[in-house]
């Protein structure tokens, strides 16, 4: 049993990886509150509904030993090993890495009906075996993509395979409510956002949603720059002290070219939750400041040098080089008001706002099917694709803002803003905020001890 661990088997190594990084990250993640503290960072964060588990959580798991798990003892205590679904992966290899030995088990996969999901060998999902202390095996888990429910927030979902006791096997599904912890994280961008977001161990959902709260108020394509900072704190889900998923952002501090953006999840009633600027403002409903969505291949510095056709001066827009192809995106709720070919400008659209104010997209490769004159879409809704049509050297977005038909650039003006918070709404508001300061505050003080290791980072 514990000579199987010590040898170092992959999957062993894997488990052991899959410990390690929760620790280092809130351990990081604590000590990094603090300091935006002593940066005089009082603004920092929101969190609501009372969060209440974070401080206990994080100080303790701070108290935690360096990784390496308590050895196993020779006991019957199974032992667990865990592997991740590779591209191209095979059955065979999948059983071979988790050391599973019994006879007729890949057979069972592929015919028995209830088990055959796990063939399907979708990369990235995780599957677990325990075997006891000569290696036979006592269960085997899928982990199912988590699902999110109205009524249990997100739950676990896995594949469990059990030796019947007859030389044969049992499949069955199962699922269980997941439990919710809160994770704070800070990072500076070096290289890249998502670069950056690596660096502090954040999913990639996490930073689209940093992307996508924040879009109305910084064109993360074009405007980022070497040296801008966040913190963000969100929840992730866990299924035996396993990760198996992020949920949402409950705060955020967006720190670009030195101007501070701010963005907490706000839920007055539990249905109706909505990401708010630290003045109350609603974040939604403001023009989103680009039409891409902000993605690993678009995320590089590089992007900004590819004027396709001069700057903002030589033709009233802005452009976006992107691949032909790239999905476009309504940057307000609007109305399509023209949709079709247009000299120079190719294959475009343009949306009809409230107000005086209209979109333009050109250089289209084709329009979202089925749109037409007339048709309402949404912010973010899909409309069309990135091309090289009209007058264009290369694929690429040219996109417009206009207010009373003339063209203004999107990046040089504070775009309109949506509603704010009054009321009593917005008294709940402000004790939410201060509720969580508390938290930080607390959180400072508890991690005192640490501050050495955040100077010397
Ligand atoms: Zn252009």
């Amino acid at each position: 049993m514990f000579k199987k661990g010590t040898t170092g088997t992959p999957s062993f190594r894997d488990t052991l990886r899959s410990h390690r990084k929760p620790h280092h990250f809130i351990r990081n993640g604590v000590a990094l509150v603090a300091l935006g503290l002593f940066a005089g960072a009082g603004a920092l964060a929101v969190v609501q509904p009372p969060p209440a588990p974070i401080v206990y959580q994080a100080q303790q798991r701070l108290t935690l030993p360096d990784p390496f798990p308590a050895p196993l003892s020779e006991s019957t205590a199974p032992f667990i090993a865990e592997t991740q679904i590779r591209r191209g992966d095979t059955l065979a290899a999948l059983l071979q890495r988790l050391r599973i030995q019994e006879r007729g088990l890949q057979q069972f996969l592929v015919q028995n009906e209830d088990a055959r999901s796990i063939y399907k060998l979708y990369p990235g999902r995780t599957v677990q075996a325990a075997l006891d202390n000569v290696g036979n095996l006592i269960w085997l888990r899928y982990n199912h993509t988590p699902g999110v429910t109205e009524k249990d927030g997100y739950v676990s979902k896995w594949l469990e395979v059990s030796v019947d006791g007859k030389g044969g096997f049992l499949a069955s599904e199962h699922s269980t409510v997941a439990d919710t912890h809160v994770r704070i994280a800070e990072s500076e961008i070096k290289s890249s956002l998502f670069g950056a977001a690596d660096d502090a161990d954040i999913p990639d959902a996490i930073t689209i949603q940093m992307t996508e709260i924040l879009g109305s108020k910084i064109d993360f394509i074009q405007d980022l720059r070497k040296g801008d900072r966040f913190r963000v704190i969100y929840e992730t889900y866990s299924h035996d002290g396993r990760e198996i998923g992020v949920g949402k952002i409950l705060a955020l501090e967006f720190i670009n070219k030195s101007k501070a953006y701010e963005a907490v999840w706000f839920a007055p009633e539990k249905s109706s939750g909505s990401y708010y600027d630290f003045d109350g403002k609603n974040l939604k409903g403001a023009f989103l400041r680009t039409a891409l969505k902000f993605s690993r291949i678009s995320s590089t510095f590089g992007m900004r040098k590819h004027p396709v056709h001069g700057g903002w001066r030589g033709h009233k827009g802005v452009d976006y080089a992107a691949a032909s192809g790239t999905p476009i995106h309504a940057t307000a709720d609007g109305q399509v008001e023209f949709i079709g070919q247009q000299n120079g400008y190719g294959n475009t659209i343009i949306l009809k706002h409230h107000g005086k104010f209209s979109t333009l997209y050109a250089h289209q490769t084709r329009f979202a099917k089925g749109l037409k004159k007339g048709d309402s879409v949404k912010q973010g809704e899909l409309i069309g694709y990135v091309g090289a049509t009209g007058w264009a050297t290369g694929p690429h977005l040219h996109y417009e803002f206009r207010v009373d038909n003339k063209q203004i650039d999107p990046l040089s003006v504070d775009l309109p803003v949506a509603r704010s918070l009054d009321g009593p709404q917005r008294k709940m508001f402000e004790q939410t905020v201060a509720q969580y300061r508390e938290h930080i505050d607390l959180l400072a003080t508890l991690q005192t001890s640490d501050n050495t290791k955040v100077a010397s980072r």
